[in-house]
């Protein structure tokens, strides 16, 4: 071996070994800053840059490559197999609560046991993901392992390195740690990087991921690390686990206090409580709002703190008696699609959905799931008679995620057809080969007047307390009403035969005709939501009745008019006009006019405090769900965005909201919390009071 060039100069070799050290300093500063803390301070070209000259520096001196060197994340190669490892300390499992009665039973023997009532405990969100142990020896990182069986894992080590978040190296100097000691933690996807993925699997054509844990699985196990450095796994240590010496700490917020300022992620999350109901409180509530954070969860884990009463308390069987999970209930499960079965829509969209084996899936027993539309079918080769893996999470309707193909095996299953006519009226089917969709054109469909009365009553439209889904159809079937203005002459014209329909009392008619009478008050904006004109949402009704404030300046205003409302495309200004040349429509709309609807909106609307300002809200927020801030912000006049960019006017994040703010912090766009956002909004003259109205 011939001996490297810098050998016959020792001072370039000293000071390239002083240039190298500084430059893995920075950048393990920078890793840090970017994957633990998630607040970086530099951009990317920076970044790059510093990389860059340590990789160069690294190829003119190899002498210096040491394995802990930020350049050496990704050096292992592809393995047959991984080496199996024992647990110095078993991976522990968890025992499960999954309601208040149960965990305060668990907080009963608890203290029973330990005859005192004055315990601290660590609450924080469980990650869905995968645990793994860490080693750590003279503060750097030597060995890591998947939990397995609890006793033996298997050596992912090269697997582990390639995650940014885990620091190779320890941010203190190695005589001040123990000699050796283990974490643990939880490996997982983020929601975005798994959207990521997945779009560059449909892209290739490729079966698409079910969820981010198997995913992360996938990825931990990948036998070729360069598969596993472009997964961009991420990390929340949960545990200190053996250590060699003294421990440091002795309690578990300790624990985690000093690994965050070792330079290991831990969940900024995390909360201390003294009393039990607090507990309680902190995981419902998490079951609330585990939608806004940007993983996933499935559960809330809660610890005694102090280590000396973790040891009295101790184990049974495989569970410490000293920590418990609230488990959330399973968002996926798998059941048999019986049938695909259509729906018909108010605009005349036929929508397939899929009739299943009733399942017990995110703490609700669901017997029919959406399936989008035919596209999306094929798309995923989802066909009557498959088990299908059905997904309900928090409030989003439950959908069919994938057919389980494997369990196909052997049967006959036809793929989906879309049916020539409409399985409600039996007029053809309209498809255009533009348009993903498939319409039933007919105006007297009658599942198409019993949405749109049923629409038209909703609380985002005029807002008709009585008028349901069950009193739509009854109205309809009992031919009651041809079109929406009937509703207004039942009172008058329609009385006796309602009366004489049974399980309808006189009392509740009386309140719905009196609801019927009340929304003809209802501003211009919210009769344009009610009318079902295709591609008009609330968003869209609200920016054409502030534009042009009465039905009247809407309907003579040109196409190319409706074009030049801000927040109105082509498409939608295109439907709007034709909506309002066709003769039907027309005449409804005069029809409603003579029976005393208002034709004109709330001027005021105009020029909220929030006009004009474009805003970003990321993770999750005390105050408000995700939907209720959206709304909030839209009816002061502001627009909500889903990414940010140059143009946010500011991001409103709670805890939680990482890329996003990352984002919002390199393009130096203002960030506010939930308490700075509330103190601008009353900048702005909003008042508390005022949340009630929106
Ligand atoms: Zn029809």
């Amino acid at each position: 071996m011939t001996a490297p060039s810098s050998a016959t100069d020792p001072r370039r070799l000293e000071e390239a070994r002083e240039r190298v050290e500084a430059l893995r300093e920075q950048i393990r500063h920078h890793d840090y800053r970017y994957y633990v803390l998630q607040e970086p301070e530099v951009g990317d070209t920076q970044y790059d840059l510093l990389f860059r000259e340590l990789r160069d520096l690294e190829a003119a001196h190899p002498e210096l490559v040491s394995p802990d060197s930020p350049t050496q994340r990704v050096a292992g190669e592809a393995v047959e197999g991984f080496a199996s490892v024992q647990h110095r300390e078993p991976m522990l499992s968890l025992g499960n609560v999954f309601n208040a009665e149960e965990l305060t039973a668990w907080y009963q023997r608890l203290v029973r046991n330990i005859e005192r009532t004055d315990v601290r405990f660590v609450c924080e969100p469980k990650i869905d993901g995968l645990a793994i142990s860490l080693i750590y020896e003279g503060g750097r990182f030597v060995q890591g392992a998947t939990r397995g069986d609890g006793t033996r894992g298997e050596d992912i080590t090269a697997n582990l390195r390639t995650i940014r978040s885990i620091p190779l190296v320890l941010d203190a100097p190695a005589s001040s740690l123990p000699r050796a000691f283990e974490v643990r933690g939880e490996i997982y996807l983020s929601k975005a990087e798994f959207a990521r993925l997945n779009e560059e699997r449909r892209a290739a054509g490729e079966q698409l991921y079910m969820n981010p844990r198997n995913t992360a699985a996938g990825s931990l196990r990948q036998l070729d690390p360069r598969i596993t450095a472009s997964r961009r796994l991420d990390l929340f240590v949960y545990q200190l686990g053996w250590v060699d010496g003294d421990r440091p700490v002795d309690s578990h917020s300790a624990a985690m206090a000093w690994l965050g300022s070792l330079g290991l992620p831990t969940n900024p999350l995390a909360q201390q409580f003294d009393d039990i109901d607090a507990v309680a409180r902190f995981c419902e509530g998490w079951v609330a709002r585990r939608d806004a954070l940007e993983y996933d969860i499935d559960g809330v884990v809660t610890k005694v703190d102090d280590f000396a009463i973790q040891r009295q308390l101790g184990i049974v069987g495989r569970d410490p008696r000293w920590a418990i999970a609230w488990k959330f209930p399973a968002e996926q499960a798998v059941t048999q699609l019986r049938e695909i079965a259509v729906s018909v829509g108010r605009t005349g969209v036929l929508t397939p959905f899929a009739a299943l084996e009733p399942v017990f899936v995110g703490g609700a027993t669901v017997s029919m799931a959406t399936l989008h539309n035919a596209a999306h079918i094929a798309d995923l080769d989802i066909r009557a008679g498959d088990d299908v893996i059905v997904q309900r999470a928090g409030d989003v309707i439950p959908q069919v995620v994938a057919p389980v193909l494997s369990r196909r095996a052997g049967r006959e299953l036809a793929p989906f057809v879309m049916p020539s006519t409409c399985p409600e009226c039996g007029s053809a089917v309209m498809h255009s080969d533009d348009e993903a969709a498939y319409y039933c054109r007919n105006r007297r469909c009658p599942a198409q007047l019993a949405r749109q009365v049923e629409h038209f009553a909703s609380r985002g439209a005029m807002d008709i307390e009585g008028l349901g889904e069950k009193m739509a159809y009854t109205l309809v079937d009992e031919n009651l009403i041809d079109s929406l203005a009937d509703l207004y002459v039942l009172a008058s014209e329609k009385r006796e035969q309602l009366f004489a329909i049974k399980g309808l009392g006189e009392k509740k008619l009386g309140a719905l005709f009196a609801n019927i009478e009340a929304s003809k008050h209802q501003p211009l904006q919210r009769l344009l939501i009610g009318l079902s004109i295709r591609h008009v949402g609330s968003e869209t009704a609200r920016a054409l009745a502030v534009h042009f404030g009465t039905m009247r300046a809407l309907r003579d205003a040109s196409l190319e008019e409706l074009q030049a409302v801000a927040d109105v495309g082509p498409v939608v200004a295109e439907s709007v006009y034709d909506y309002l040349r066709d003769e039907e429509n027309v005449a409804l709309i005069d029809r409603l006019t003579a029976l005393g609807l208002r034709m004109d909106d709330d001027v005021s609307a105009r020029g909220g405090p929030l006009e004009g300002l474009s805003i970003v809200v990321t993770g999750s927020l005390d105050r408000w769900s995700r939907n209720e801030v959206e709304t909030l912000i839209k009816g002061l006049g502001g627009k909500v965005t889903g990414a940010v960019s140059k143009s946010t006017a500011f991001v409103v994040a709670g805890p939680g909201g990482g890329s996003k703010r990352e984002r919002a912090e390199t393009l130096s766009i203002e960030i506010l919390d939930e308490a700075a956002f509330v103190e601008r909004l009353h900048e702005y003259g909003w008042r508390d009071e005022d949340s009630a109205t929106t």
